[in-house]
C-alpha cells in the first residue's frame, strides 16, 4: 500500500523541483529515459516520507542529479553541485522496489560526500578511505532503514 503512495506521488515532482534538484538522464533510449527520472523521483519520494532529514541534506547538497552510464555506480562532483548516477549497475533482476530503494541509498551516499566537500575536507589518502567509509555506511543505514519500513506496510 505504501509502495502505491509512493508511486502515486512520484508522479508530481514539482516538490523536488522547488527543492531544486533538478533530473537530467543522458541515456539515449526513448523507454528509459522516462523510467530512470521516474525511479529517481520515486527514490526521494521515498526519503521525503521515511527519513525526511536526508531529503533536506540531498536538496543541500545536490543541484542536478544526471542519469547516464559516464560512471562507475555514483559520483559526486562538487562544482556545481553535481550528482551522476549509473542506474545500468543497479541489478535489473531486482524488484522496482529493491531498485528505488537501493537508488535512495545511493543519493545519500552522494550527498554525504558533499557534506565533507562543503567543509572543505580534501579526498585524500586516508582521508578519502576514511570518507568513502561514512558514505557508504550512511548508504547502508538509509537502505536498511526503507528496506524495514517498505516490507512493514506492504
Ligand atoms: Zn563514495
Amino acid at each position: 500500500m505504501l509502495w502505491a503512495i509512493a508511486r502515486r506521488r512520484s508522479q508530481h515532482p514539482t516538490a523536488f523541483e522547488k527543492m531544486g534538484i533538478r533530473i537530467v538522464s543522458l541515456e539515449s533510449e526513448g523507454v528509459e529515459v522516462s523510467s530512470a527520472r521516474e525511479e529517481v523521483w520515486m527514490a526521494l519520494s521515498l526519503l521525503d516520507q521515511h527519513t525526511p532529514m536526508q531529503v533536506r541534506r540531498i536538496a543541500r547538497r545536490i543541484r542536478i542529479i544526471f542519469i547516464g552510464a559516464i560512471v562507475n555506480v555514483g559520483a559526486y562532483v562538487h562544482i556545481g553541485k553535481i550528482c551522476i548516477l549509473n542506474l545500468r549497475r543497479i541489478p535489473k533482476a531486482c524488484s522496482e522496489r529493491d531498485r528505488v530503494i537501493a537508488i535512495a541509498a545511493l543519493l545519500v551516499h552522494e550527498a554525504t560526500h558533499g557534506v565533507f566537500c562543503d567543509r572543505g575536507i580534501p579526498f585524500l589518502g586516508g582521508t578519502a578511505t576514511r570518507i568513502e567509509r561514512i558514505c557508504e555506511s550512511e548508504q547502508t543505514r538509509v537502505m536498511e532503514r526503507l528496506d524495514q519500513v517498505v516490507t512493514s506496510v506492504s
